[in-house]
């Protein structure tokens, strides 16, 4: 396919293992080239599916059922991802112990790195270890800070063991949490993308800004720093424009897939007045889903900036990837099935269809054209 990155012809360093000239360009080298894209929010989309329980949100699936993780990562290659991220999101102790499950932990998060692995070798995308926010991380309590270094350190550790290209540290609402996990990423030799989830009032948990924040880890070392999961696209952009100005590095920007507004900025502050509480987080955002045109534009307008590293996070589904690529100037391979309303039985213009149904189609719902574009 055009959109898919060259082999390397020549022995430049690519950070993957193997023989010089035998390897897929490597994240900076492809970042170097024009924007990643990488898939994620993959707790919502198995929740949907009935696979998942919201709540503690812990992947058991990949232990139960990894035919359909597996199917999912390729789901998301075919719709245009350029990384398959190992699912160990909440795989971690402090989690897994929410559930009972402690002595899964390091069957669970290999299993996962396996699944990656054996997707993102097979479609020549990148494959990434993921780390997360720990839920027992207290900026005043310095043995919470062990208990994090721990987590993070435990799950690096598979990561590396599964010969992943790079880590993702993600969805940190504390800044000093997401510098341990960058510390400890940064002492295993790998990449680190460690993007933020910045709550309500626009700043971390402990009170930085998003560009303080970001400097911060760019001089730790990260190299690709930027926002995850919480905020919608409108809630996004503002910020992504601060850290674009206040870093030289690469910047991510993997929002989720919902109308978040100034007033409600991030997901778990939207409200739906038809609902008990009022609360749409978690289980009831349906009617605040971005459509797939939106997350085009969002992509575009992200690019503009030079924000390369680019995502959707929970909500995010297979037509949310590929309209994204598209926006890029990707064609990946499910766009073969991108919409063609020529063919359509009331509102096409293909010679072939029916006139008496297209004039119906006229008459009924009018001249204008179906899809913005
Ligand atoms: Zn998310």
């Amino acid at each position: 396919m055009a959109h898919r990155p060259r082999k390397t012809g020549g022995a430049r360093k690519t950070g993957t293992k193997g023989k010089a000239g035998s390897k897929p360009l490597g994240l900076l080298e492809r970042l170097a080239q024009g924007p990643v894209i990488c898939a994620e929010g993959y707790l919502f989309e198995f929740e949907r599916r009935g696979y998942l329980q919201a709540g503690a949100y812990v992947p058991e699936i990949v232990l139960e059922r990894p035919d359909l993780v597996e199917a999912l990562h390729r789901e998301f290659v075919h719709a245009g991802s350029d990384v398959v991220e190992a699912f160990t999101y909440y795989a971690h102790r402090a989690k897994l112990r929410m559930v009972g499950r402690e002595g899964d932990l390091a069957r669970i998060n290999r299993t996962a790195l396996r699944i990656a692995r054996k997707v993102a070798r097979s479609t020549g995308t990148l494959l990434a270890g993921d780390i997360c926010n720990t839920s027992i991380y207290d900026p005043n309590e310095s043995k919470s800070h062990k208990q994090a270094r721990r987590i993070f350190d435990e799950q690096i550790e598979w990561a590396v063991e599964a010969g992943v290209d790079f880590i993702v540290a993600e969805t940190y609402s504390f800044g000093g949490e997401a510098l341990l996990a960058l510390e400890a990423i940064k002492q295993s030799g790998r990449p680190a993308v460690v993007t933020l989830a910045i709550p309500r009032d626009g700043t971390t948990r402990e009170g930085w800004n998003v560009a303080d924040a970001c400097r911060r880890l760019e001089a730790g070392g990260a190299a690709v720093v930027g926002l995850n999961c919480a905020r919608g696209p409108d809630t996004t952009m503002p910020l992504l424009r601060e850290i674009r100005a206040a870093v030289s590095c690469h910047v991510a920007a993997l929002p989720v897939p919902y109308r978040t507004t100034a007033a409600e900025p991030v997901f778990q502050s939207l409200t739906d007045p038809s609902l008990p509480g009022n609360r749409a987080f978690p289980t009831a955002l349906d009617p605040f889903l971005c459509n797939r045109y939106e997350i085009a534009e969002f992509g575009k307008e992200a690019l503009a900036l030079d924000v390369r590293y680019l995502g959707v996070c929970c909500g995010a589904g297979p037509h949310h990837i590929r309209s994204l690529a598209e926006a890029l100037g990707r064609r990946p391979p499910a766009s073969r099935y991108s919409p063609d309303m020529s063919k359509h039985i009331l509102f096409g213009s293909d010679k072939r269809l029916w006139q008496k149904n297209l004039e119906y189609g006229r008459q009924t719902y009018g001249a204008a054209e179906s899809a913005p574009r």
